[in-house]
């Protein structure tokens, strides 16, 4: 449709916090269509398998219709010019996030000039959550349910065999 905006915001999202979510409930504010993609990097073994990623993703993202929920390999830019979006939605949590997030996103515009990159703040309650941080809480037997979905918390201990 003319002038739909659809937008990505691509992540490994292993596992998924409540810092996620806070961005993608902002991101799907903000554009007609939000596609939340995994994506998929062989070199990080992950916790979590791309079918529960994605599964958890569903699970989260079901009271908002216009998220959907999808996985890619390869470039970013790539996936955005098969999937027709043209925004990436990136996090910016501490200054130590953005040097990284500013290289990737002047190497996606070098790569792919019509492609905008948007970097969003989450709620100061969520600043300080990153994947891998839960991840080594949460096998260290701490409970994590403040930082997780409900669906998460409960996939985590069963992964971890705490439950
Ligand atoms: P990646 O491996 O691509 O960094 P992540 O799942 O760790 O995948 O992060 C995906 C995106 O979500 C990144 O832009 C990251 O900055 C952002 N992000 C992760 N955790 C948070 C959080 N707590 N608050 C805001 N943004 C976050």
């Amino acid at each position: 449709m003319a002038g739909m905006v659809t937008a990505v915001y691509p992540g490994s999202f292993d596992v998924l916090t409540y810092g996620h979510l806070d961005l993608i409930r902002r991101a799907a504010a903000l554009f007609d269509h939000l596609i939340v993609a995994v994506a998929q990097n062989d070199r990080k073994k992950p916790l979590f398998s791309l079918e529960e990623r994605l599964e958890h993703l569903r699970a989260v993202t079901a009271d908002l219709p216009n998220v959907s929920i999808d996985s890619f390999e390869g470039l970013t830019v790539d996936y955005l010019a098969r999937s027709g979006a043209t925004v990436i939605v990136r996090g910016l949590r501490f200054v130590s996030d953005f040097e990284f997030e500013l290289q990737m996103a002047m190497m996606n515009r070098s790569m792919a000039p019509a492609i905008e990159t948007i970097f969003l703040a989450p709620s100061s309650d969520y600043s300080f959550l990153s994947s891998s941080l839960v991840r080594e809480v949460a096998s260290r037997g701490k409970d994590v349910s403040a930082y997780v979905p409900p669906e998460v918390h409960l996939a985590l201990q069963r992964k971890l065999g705490l439950q």
